[in-house]
């Protein structure tokens, strides 16, 4: 039998969940009983997605921004969250004004999950989906000098105007038309009929020096393109870093992705000062095997960890090929029940071993915490700064495979 409804109580009562459902309707509670049941028979490790936590960070975000419209960016599957159900909360939100992504396929999801709020491409329009993203209005990024001869004919089957935004390159050297060669350029694209401009935007390196050096020349063109009357839409520049420490790069609306997720971009101690974030993710697995070790038995490969006493050590169904990071034995911890276990050993494709200690106080079926709000050790900035892996490879790196569960 599943774990049956009773217990599904016990369950919520513990994990604080029980006033959001006592609080909902008992349809809604019903579903949500279905939901947790069916996705934890499994020993599989899944993700929940809390949108308590993205309504939270999105205030965060919004008040940063000082009410300015967010384009939240949902690239690489939401930043792990998983793309579809990230954005369909997030689109409920009054202060999220649109979405960006990379990937055309991505962005011709939303709209298949019927997301009708704006949605921006800020990768290169592919041909062959060139015609599908002007029906759908997706807004795409212009930097190609050949801007208007490959959107021209794209439109026309399309049977309506291309919508956009300029995508300038200040400095990143990465994406964007390089910000010298811009302006005829952008009074070309704009004159084109069949192309209609809706935005202008550029990326920051994050280096806290070159990141004004970018501004200025961002700036500068703004305002040549300004007295030159090319219309240049809605100007957005600033990601998390710069919603965090630039403000004076807000324009009119900031595209952050991680802070929305609940993430600190670069300075955790300083950012959360300024606005504190709620991780809206936690990443959990379970205990599938217990033993005790005696003085000198080894666990996992490379003999990595050899016991200097007796001891019991967990297992975990969860590894480096589901995203958990293999540099977690480099001092992360694991959460089970209310107590902290050290990950030992080795992070192997599907598996990952924790010291228990002296006492066998772990038990195959609980519960595995590995990142997530629920304590600062496994806080993804915490994880990240511990174990010295990118706080961005942490959520992104997420298998798209696993269960997300919405709470
Ligand atoms: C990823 C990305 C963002 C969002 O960055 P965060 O640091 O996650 O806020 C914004 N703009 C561009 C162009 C991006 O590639």
């Amino acid at each position: 039998m599943n774990l049956s409804r009773r217990s599904f109580f016990q369950l919520a009562l513990l994990s604080g969940l029980a006033p959001r459902l006592w609080g909902s309707s008992p349809a809604v509670a019903k579903r949500r009983v279905r939901v947790l049941s069916r996705k934890r028979r499994t020993v599989d490790p899944w993700i929940e997605i809390s949108k308590d936590a993205l309504r939270h960070n999105t205030q965060q975000v919004s008040r940063l921004a000082g009410g300015r419209p967010i384009l939240a960016v949902v690239k690489n599957n939401a930043y792990g969250l998983g793309l579809e159900n990230a954005s369909s909360i997030l689109a409920k939100f009054p202060e999220i004004g649109g979405f960006a992504a990379v990937k055309a396929s991505s962005c011709l999801k939303l709209r298949e999950k019927g997301i009708s709020k704006p949605v921006l491409l800020m990768g290169l329009t592919p041909n062959e989906h060139g015609i599908e993203l002007i029906r759908h209005d997706i807004q795409l990024s212009a930097y190609t000098p050949d801007t208007v001869e490959r959107l021209t004919p794209l439109a026309r089957k399309a049977g309506k105007p291309a919508s956009v935004h300029f995508y300038l390159d200040t400095g990143m050297g990465r994406m964007g038309m390089p910000y010298r060669k811009a302006l005829p350029w952008m009074k070309t694209v704009a004159s084109s009929p069949l192309i209609s401009v809706e935005g202008t935007f550029m990326a920051f390196t994050e280096d806290q020096e070159f990141d004004l050096e970018q501004l200025e020349r961002f700036k500068d063109l703004l305002g040549k393109a300004q007295s030159d009357r090319v219309p240049t839409g809605r100007i957005h520049a600033a990601s998390s870093n710069g919603l965090y420490h630039l403000p004076e790069a807000h324009f009119d609306m900031v595209r952050p992705g991680i802070a929305l997720f609940g993430a600190y971009p670069s300075r955790p101690d300083e950012e959360r000062g300024k606005a504190a974030l709620i991780p809206a993710f936690s990443l959990k697995t379970s205990v599938v095997r217990v033993a005790r070790l005696e003085k000198g038995d080894s666990v996992s490969y490379g003999r990595n960890y050899i016991a200097e006493k007796p001891t019991w050590v967990a297992t975990l169904s969860i590894g480096h090929g589901d995203g958990y990071a293999r540099k977690a034995v480099d001092g992360a911890e694991v959460l089970i029940g209310d107590k902290l276990y050290p990950v030992i050993g080795a992070v192997s494709a599907s598996h990952t071993l924790v010291e228990v200690g002296d006492n066998k106080t772990v038990d195959v079926g609980n519960t595995a915490t590995l990142i997530g709000p629920e304590h600062p050790a496994i806080h993804p900035n915490n994880f990240a700064d511990t174990v010295g892996v990118s706080v961005y490879d942490v959520l992104m790196h997420m298998n798209p495979d696993l269960d997300r569960v919405v709470i």
